[in-house]
């Protein structure tokens, strides 16, 4: 496949519509109490029961921020009573365990994410602690087959802290960085000197992470094309393996946090417009890949590599190349994938807490996929991965006539196809280096669940 991109300013502007960011289809909103921790389970005997059953991908989510940044849309709890966290820990290692007794101990977990909220809020024993309750309930594969990554907040670590996070196993890292402009940092309540960051990427390499990742975002308050034009040069002078460029979307309604934000003082839409053209520039211009949604790396970075070669899989983390795993959510909010199913956790922490207090796995919501589902899932992560659909492909695999099945889709895709949005021929359909980004658009023809592409105020918009 093509990994080219382009920006055109008209079709981003005439399909900046809300949507999914397709991390899983159906997306969460479409969750469901109908199901629970007893159909969880049957889904895990059956996952344990496969001819080769699916290695595991656990992710662990530690909600604690010592502060609050104003932009975020994060599950967290900002507080200075670490005897919270404390507590938090105790429930997850019973959750752990408890989650750890339903999966078989052949099945080997070849990839863990610590996200948050600030996983580093924690101190390095009681980190250390967490891992050793994860070994001591799962498998672990070997050291050189395993992918573990952590989130880290580069103002609660030291080059000592990182180096304990690698003598832990972590072999991959994610620095929030955001912008180094001190007017925009002071904005959204994020003051973190450039320098630390600077210097945490190379300790970051020095000390042996596989893969250093950057978080930025476009579109916050007082941000200016040539503010972030410069965050951008800082940053790509550290030459990170993957960057994540998100645009802000700023969602008052559905966010608490962001009402702290001045309104007025957020980029115009033309401006953001600019920031994002301005962002493909250098990021191409510097030599990355765009992977897809706001997600950049080198060539020679795994992602890359996982996209040209066509296995690479979109998860609740963004882009992953371990599409084999099962996916094992532990901690409040957190989700499962196991086999055909999706599972949340209780999304707020006194109700997952009850939930393991009595003894039960806390299990809130989640939907089991049927045919059709799987189907639709299967063309939507297609298109986010990989930009293409081949029908006999899709065909022979699900047993279908996809030109039959999806008429109505293909009709409608016609429309973005004559926008220049995709080639489309009778064997199937590629974006375009344009199209690619504007991916969710194609992808929302697929979705059954929205009816109309102009209404859906619980997404953000492209810009
Ligand atoms: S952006 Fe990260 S560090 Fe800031 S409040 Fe949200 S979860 Fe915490």
């Amino acid at each position: 496949m093509s990994q080219q991109v382009q920006f055109n300013p008209e079709l981003v502007q005439r399909y900046d519509v809300a949507g999914p960011r397709y991390t899983s289809y159906p997306t969460a909103v479409q969750f469901h109490e109908g199901f629970d921790a007893e159909l969880y389970r049957r889904f895990v005997r059956e996952s344990n029961s496969e001819l080769i059953p699916s290695p595991l991908s656990l992710y662990v989510h530690l909600p604690f921020c010592h502060s609050l940044c104003y932009y975020c849309g994060c599950n967290k709890k900002v507080t200075q009573h670490i005897e919270q966290g404390v507590a938090y820990l105790q429930f997850l290692s019973q959750e752990i365990r408890m989650r750890g007794e339903l999966f078989d101990h052949d099945r080997q977990v070849t990839q863990l994410h610590f996200g948050g909220g600030t996983p580093t809020y924690f101190d390095d024993i009681q980190l250390e602690q967490l891992m050793a309750n994860l070994e001591h309930a799962f498998t672990f594969a070997p050291a050189r087959d395993r992918e573990f990554s952590i989130e880290v907040d580069p103002r609660t670590v030291d080059r000592e802290r990182l180096s304990r996070l690698v003598d832990l196993g972590f072999n991959r890292i994610s620095l929030g960085v955001q912008d180094i402009d001190p007017d925009v940092q002071k904005a959204v309540n994020r003051i973190q000197d450039p320098q630390t960051t600077l210097n945490m990427i190379s300790d970051s390499r020095a000390l042996g992470f596989k893969s250093v990742s950057i978080d930025l975002i476009y579109g916050l308050p007082l941000q200016t094309t040539a503010s972030f034009s410069k965050t951008l040069a800082v940053v790509l002078g550290a030459r990170p393996d993957r960057l994540a460029v998100y645009n802000y979307a700023h969602m008052p309604e559905v966010f608490r946090s962001q009402r702290m934000i001045n309104a007025a003082d957020i980029p115009t839409p033309q401006t953001k417009l600019e920031l994002m053209a301005l962002t493909i520039e250098k990021l191409t211009g510097a030599g990355y890949v765009y992977i897809g949604m706001d997600h950049f790396a080198l060539p020679e970075d795994e992602l890359s590599r996982a996209q040209r070669e066509g296995h690479l899989h979109r998860n609740f983390q963004g882009y992953s190349t371990h599409s084999e795993c099962d996916l094992v959510g532990l901690g409040v909010s957190a989700i499962d994938k196991v086999g055909d199913c999706f599972a949340q956790n209780y999304k707020k922490i006194p109700q997952w807490q009850d939930a393991i207090g009595r003894g039960e796995l806390p299990v809130w919501r989640g939907p089991s996929l049927s045919q059709e589902g799987r189907l639709r899932s299967a063309v939507i992560e297609a298109i986010m991965c990989h930009s293409a659909v081949n029908f006999q492909e899709f065909s022979n695999r699900f047993h279908f006539d996809f030109n039959d099945h999806f008429a109505l889709e293909l009709h409608r895709l016609q429309l973005l196809a004559d926008d220049g949005l995709a080639d489309l021929n009778e064997d199937g359909f590629t974006l375009t280096a344009e199209g690619r980004l504007l991916m969710r658009a194609v992808a929302m023809i697929f979705d059954e669940y929205i009816q109309s592409a102009t209404d859906q105020p619980r997404y953000s918009r492209v810009i």
